[in-house]
């Protein structure tokens, strides 16, 4: 899309503020929230007082040459009521090669009901023409945004889409209903904030199999991301100075009022608040570790924080280089751990079990989710209904770290601690929703997955093997791999015979 000039910018930003306090004054009462978030502040309803559409930044130039989304995200975010109003500009090119009519926007924070749109625009035009059953629909599936395009939308074209929105975070947990699947790290606890997958962004749209949205499971992650472009600014209304970790790279004076982050090819922004946050910092080559904690466990954290530097630097030997110039590594104030762009949280139960040892979870999931970084981040996958494809690889490059620290004792520890005590299952090719429960599914995908790339690595061989991989990360790197591609790629770096473990350890053929 051409910018705009500023005249028709101009008027573009006045109709779009004009729709923003019509819809207000005539939208309905927000939906009651649940009993669980009643003590929340109340919605956050846009006043013309808080209506600012930035007007510094409202049509981004589009950059023909970079067909990846970009995403710039304004937060307007107060600290003490924990809520935030939130400009967002995606500026969305169609790479695929049919003609869209409408684009589908994921936005998870309906799942706990603390998402309120306040006005969106297309092309710089307002518009209300959406499908989005957010206050009533059921909880996993209200997230489903669509929106009819104006025009159609032919490949290679590129469309501007801008929406406002208010969020009032719900406490991270707090929920007895489907929204405990979506508020296992969003929202808030006592000392820590936590925003992820926290604003609407377009799903992966691929030809012959069209928009891919899946709902929510109790276990296993359901959303897919293609590799987009943020720029995220964060100012905080109420005069709070917290320590902000982020997927990004800060590009602003940490002392600014506003704080502003970017990272290129991410697949999905986080941001992590508090006020008692403390960090330890480690360089590899020219790419900056953080991990931040909470005392009294700094002696948990440093050891966070040199084991995701270790086993960086061993991925990065085995696999291939990492493309951004962070990674933050954020004390979860809960007992969870997951991965987003360039920062993965870590479950606060496993600081408390730390042992001083490498023979420990802190040290495993350390360097599982710093794997992530390589099988999610870098190589994408559709995470709901191919699972295996990230989980199978990260947790075998736990063996990939233990094996060249130390070769012997912590290799055998690792297959006697982290695999020997579960019932193996086969199926690693299934969908989350086929999981019969957290620990089965966890058998047949992570660990069972794992034992598969451990006889994939048996019966090919070493060098091989890690040709396979290295090509797998250098084809698919910015891409969301399928499992064809997988042995497709496999197969161009092996002749050998592996059907007798595709029997053995998937259900379908490949
Ligand atoms: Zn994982």
């Amino acid at each position: 899309m051409p910018t705009a000039k500023p005249s028709s910018r101009l008027s573009h930003i006045l109709r779009f503020t004009f729709f923003v306090l019509l819809l207000t004054s005539c939208s309905p009462t927000p939906a009651p929230f649940p009993t669980e978030t009643a003590t929340l502040s109340p919605p956050i309803l846009l006043t013309p007082d808080t209506v600012t559409l930035d007007t510094e930044t409202p049509s981004p130039t589009p950059i023909p040459q970079n067909p990846r989304p970009q995403y710039t995200l304004d937060v307007q975010f107060n600290y003490s009521t924990k809520t935030a109003i939130v400009n967002e500009t995606i500026v969305y090119t169609n790479n695929s090669p049919d003609t869209l009519s409408s684009l589908v926007l994921a936005v998870e924070p309906t799942c706990t009901q603390s998402f309120t749109l306040n006005g969106m625009a297309i092309n710089g035009v307002p518009t209300s023409n959406y499908i989005f059953d957010y206050r009533n629909a059921q909880a996993y599936i209200r997230h489903r945004l669509e929106i009819p395009l104006p025009e159609p939308l032919a490949p290679n074209g590129q469309v501007t889409v801008q929406i406002n929105f208010g969020l009032i975070l719900p406490i991270v947990g707090n929920f007895s209903d489907e929204a405990s699947l979506c508020s296992q790290i969003y929202g808030y606890t006592a000392q820590q904030i936590n925003l992820v997958d926290w604003y609407p962004f377009i799903v992966p749209y691929v030809a012959g199999k069209g928009w891919i949205l899946h709902n929510p499971w109790y276990y296993g992650e359901h959303l897919t991301f293609e590799a987009a472009d943020f720029d995220v600014a964060v100012t905080f209304t109420d005069g709070s100075l917290p320590v902000i970790a982020s997927s990004g790279e800060e590009v602003s004076d940490p002392a600014a009022t506003t704080r502003r982050f970017r990272i290129e090819a991410g697949r999905t922004f986080a941001l992590s608040f508090a006020l008692d946050y403390r960090v330890v910092t480690k360089n590899v080559g020219d790419v900056i570790i953080h991990s931040y904690y909470f005392l009294p466990y700094e002696t948990a954290a440093t050891a966070v924080l040199n084991a995701t530097a270790q086993s960086f630097e061993i991925y990065s030997q085995r696999f291939g280089p990492y493309p951004h110039k962070t990674l933050s590594v954020v004390q979860g104030d809960f007992n969870d751990g997951m991965e987003y762009s360039a920062l993965y949280y870590h479950s606060k139960g496993i600081y408390n079990n730390y042992d001083g040892t490498l023979m420990n979870h802190l040290t495993a999931v350390s360097v599982h989710e710093t794997a992530h970084q390589w099988w999610f981040e870098q190589v994408a996958n559709d995470q709901g209904f191919e699972p295996w494809l990230d989980e199978s690889l990260a947790t075998y490059s736990e063996i990939v770290y233990y094996e060249t620290v130390q070769p012997d004792v912590l290799t055998k520890w690792w297959w006697t601690y982290r695999f020997d005590p579960y019932v193996p299952l086969n199926q690693v090719d299934s969908r989350i929703y086929e999981g019969d429960g957290q620990r089965p599914y966890w058998n047949k995908i992570y660990l069972n997955g794992a034992h598969f790339q451990q006889d994939l690595r048996t019966r090919i061989g070493d060098e091989a093997f890690f040709a396979f991989l290295r090509d797998y990360l250098a084809q698919m790197r910015g891409k969301i791999a399928t499992t064809d591609d997988f042995f497709r790629i496999l197969r161009q770096h092996t002749s050998a015979d592996i059907s007798d473990l595709i029997t053995q350890y998937f259900q379908n053929p490949h």
